[in-house]
């Protein structure tokens, strides 16, 4: 599987969860997927349209001025469109997501950064608004829940931004910032979007972190992804009242980082598979439980490319530890 193929099965996982309607185009201008919302607005069944060119298709005649910009050679387009029935939507159109020669995949993964990067502007946005909301009074027991489940939303959007950039970030072979780094802090930092998503599954975070006998040197951006995807892992296969604890421990040449949970725990026979992209244990434990595959394959590689090594214990039905070693300075 190549690197361009994960980025596009990652942007139609990504579109399907979006409410903007999304109409993606193959090199040739037909219509390669609509996304549930473009489903919806346009009354449209996806299999049925894919393949076809969007000028055939009376239902996407609103649609037809963006989607020959897009074609002009704009990468990606975003606007507010009035459909037939008078309704106004969002529409985003996204051209060439065929599997591309190799020449053409910088391309791919340049579209792709727009795309985020367009799309965490008001997702920010909205998550200072729900800020505000709450700032702005005391609020009722029923707006409260309202408030923090559109913000557990919000996280699990910027979630999956982040593994995108992480994807992206990895395709084009991107470098390490590294400099010294203070686990202690990178670990706090990455809880910080947590712990909403903990409080709602009834897990409790302990961190028990000791300070590494030598000095770490890493890009705390990175590990802060590798942190994020392993707590948000042992959080999302936990019981509720689960307890996650994360720990280290050194020898005399590095240091290991460990988070522990008491989940569900994985059988044998997936483990040597769990770090591959798009790897998931299915059956029914986990068949309620959302994920990409992708987080796990993010964690090997940063790592690795700090010169460090991933491991994984895990016992079924009592619960894991994902970790990793980081070499001394
Ligand atoms: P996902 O988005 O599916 O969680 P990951 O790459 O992060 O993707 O993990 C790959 C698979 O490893 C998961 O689908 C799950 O089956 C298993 N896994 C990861 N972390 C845990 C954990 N803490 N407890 C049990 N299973 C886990």
């Amino acid at each position: 599987m190549t690197l361009t193929t994960i980025h596009y099965d990652t942007l139609v996982t990504l579109c399907q969860q979006i409410s903007d309607v999304v109409v993606a185009l193959d090199h040739r201008g037909c219509i390669r997927f609509l996304n549930l919302a473009a489903e919806a607005a346009l009354s449209l069944d996806s299999a049925n349209v894919t393949g076809q060119l969007p000028a055939n298709i009376p239902e996407m005649a609103p649609l037809l001025p963006f989607i020959e910009r897009a074609r002009a050679g704009y990468p990606a387009i975003r606007e507010r469109v009035a459909l037939a029935d008078e309704s106004i939507v969002w529409v985003q159109v996204i051209q060439a997501l065929h599997t591309p020669p190799a020449e053409e995949r910088p391309r791919i993964t340049n579209l792709m950064g727009e795309i985020v990067h367009e799309m965490k502007r008001p997702l920010s946005s909205a998550k200072s608004l729900i800020d505000m909301i709450e700032a702005s009074g005391t609020l009722s027991e029923r707006q409260e829940t309202f408030v923090q489940r559109a913000r557990l939303r919000l996280a699990s959007m910027l979630n999956q931004f982040h593994l995108l950039e992480d994807m992206a970030w990895i395709d084009t072979n991107g470098h390490l910032q590294t400099g010294p780094v203070n686990v202690e802090d990178v670990i706090r930092r990455a809880l910080t979007h947590l712990e909403g998503f903990a409080q709602q599954q009834g897990v409790t975070i302990t961190l028990d972190v000791q300070a590494p006998p030598c000095s770490l040197k890493g890009d705390a951006f990175r590990l802060e992804s590798v942190f994020g995807n392993l707590i948000h892992n042992a959080i999302k296969y936990s019981p509720d009242g689960g307890q996650v604890v994360i720990t280290s421990s050194a020898d005399d040449s590095r240091v290991a980082f460990g988070v522990t949970d008491q989940g569900i725990g994985i059988p044998q026979e997936h483990i040597p598979h769990l770090f591959e992209p798009f790897y998931r244990v299915r059956n029914a434990d986990t068949a309620q439980i959302e994920g990409s595959g992708l987080g796990l394959s993010i964690v090997k590689t940063i790592v690795e490319k700090h010169g460090g090594e991933v491991f994984v214990e895990s016992n079924l039905g009592e619960g894991s530890t994902f970790g990793f070693w980081l070499p001394c300075e």
